[in-house]
């Protein structure tokens, strides 16, 4: 016998109030209100989400699924990964936002919307059962490409994964489902894996570099670019290179594990820091790598301010650097301005996470990484089910791994 649809909302309407959920039923009751497009008996009345209640300590809480507005969307979660953000979140709370659900670095599933939600934030059509992501609310606009960090509240950026606590709860993606609200940027994704999903918003800081880097004039197919720091980001950095044409690149890290990745990425040489004593000596292993030559270009993304100093030896005169590590405050770099800048002409630049203009590069991005054959989805060496969200940050502050991903079933 068929079971039509209003038979099945009746039946988990029924056994909703037999189990005695009085708060879920206002949620239900939106999810009936929807037309029909939802598959209302695959939704729960809670969901459960990691919320850090202390420093180093999440608790996985559960709360009622609030009630979907005509404008807002409830996600399933798949996926997130761990950020260099939470993991000062969780150690320290820089940003004051204890308790928090964090998780920015997230990606799921459609399972209701409101029936204003007819397109995502590039355009694209969203229907139930799409994947998506969120990300930063930007204003397009030159002048602004910056989102403070520094700011005590960074509620106002709308970020979810790290806005303050409040009635809905479900803010963060660490969890198992996410409460996106009307005017949230979305970007329907359906296209990607999961594992490439998680993977876009780190990249994403890649391609803006990368943008930024491009303002100097100086990167060409043929340039010879220095990526020092091989963790996610430097990795990525040499992905991103290497999809765009650029081929000569030497990779510098002080772990063999990381460089044997750096090659995998598409850096052609790699030079081990802990090989060399001394300044002297490691510039010239740069300068070697390349043939006899200095970098024509540069990305620094590690935080450590000495990698900063160092890296203006590696470059050339006339050359370009791009500074994207420090994501915190790592303190001074001593430089030489008279050495290391003006008598050699560097063209340096700064870069500050991303625009939504480079959302959609990003996604390009991870195909084009694919159809070369790069193993960008191998960056994720540990997945952790919600329920272990503190292992999860404990890896990662512990360095073993490289991307940590929280994953659902
Ligand atoms: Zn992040």
């Amino acid at each position: 016998m068929a079971v039509n649809e209003q038979d099945v909302e009746k039946i988990v309407k029924q056994i909703l109030n037999e189990i005695g959920g009085t708060s879920s039923n206002a949620a239900f009751n939106s999810y009936s209100n929807l037309g029909g497009s939802t598959p209302a008996g695959s939704i729960p009345k809670t969901a459960h989400v990691a919320v850090l209640v202390e420093k180093e300590r999440f608790e996985v809480k559960e709360y009622p699924i609030p009630p979907v507005g005509d404008d807002d969307i409830l996600v399933r979660v798949e996926g997130c990964g761990v950020c260099g953000t939470d993991a000062h979140e969780f150690k320290r709370d820089p940003f004051n936002l204890i308790p928090v659900a964090l998780g920015h670095e997230g990606t799921g599933e459609i399972v209701a919307m409101g029936k204003n939600v007819k397109k995502d934030s590039a355009g694209k059509d969203l229907h139930i059962g799409d994947k998506v992501v969120t990300c930063m609310i930007f204003k397009d606009d030159p002048e602004i490409t910056m989102f403070d960090m520094n700011k005590q509240n960074v509620g106002g950026a709308d970020v979810y994964g790290l806005l303050p606590d409040d009635d809905y709860h479900l803010n963060g993606w660490f969890s198992d489902y996410i409460f996106v609200r009307g005017g949230s940027t979305i970007f329907n994704v359906s296209d990607l894996d999961l594992d490439s999903r998680i993977l876009i918003e780190p990249s994403a800081v890649l391609v803006h570099a990368v943008e930024r880097a491009k303002t100097t004039g100086i990167l060409k197919f043929n340039s010879r670019v220095a990526v020092q720091g091989c963790g996610p980001i430097g990795l990525l950095c040499i992905a991103v290179l290497r999809t765009m044409g650029i081929e000569n690149i030497t990779a510098i890290d002080g772990n063999p594990g990381r460089l044997e990745f750096a090659k995998k990425m598409g850096a052609n040489q790699t030079v081990n820091f802990g090989d060399y004593q001394g300044i002297e000596a490691l510039t010239k292993a740069v300068y070697d790598s390349f043939g006899g030559h200095l970098a024509d270009f540069a990305f620094q993304c590690t935080g450590n301010p000495k990698a900063h100093a160092n890296i203006y030896k590696f470059i050339r005169n006339g050359g370009g650097l791009c500074e994207l590590g420090f994501f915190v405050n790592g303190g001074n770099a001593e430089i030489n301005p008279h050495f290391d800048l003006c008598s050699k002409e560097i063209n340096l630049v700064g870069s500050w996470v991303y625009t939504l203009r480079d959302y959609g590069t990003t996604f390009d991005f991870l195909k084009r990484a694919k159809g070369i054959g790069l193993p960008v989805a191998e960056l994720i060496t540990h997945r952790f089910p919600l329920q272990e969200i503190n292992e999860a940050l404990k890896t990662n502050l512990a360095m073993t791994g490289l991307k940590i991903a929280i994953v659902n079933q």
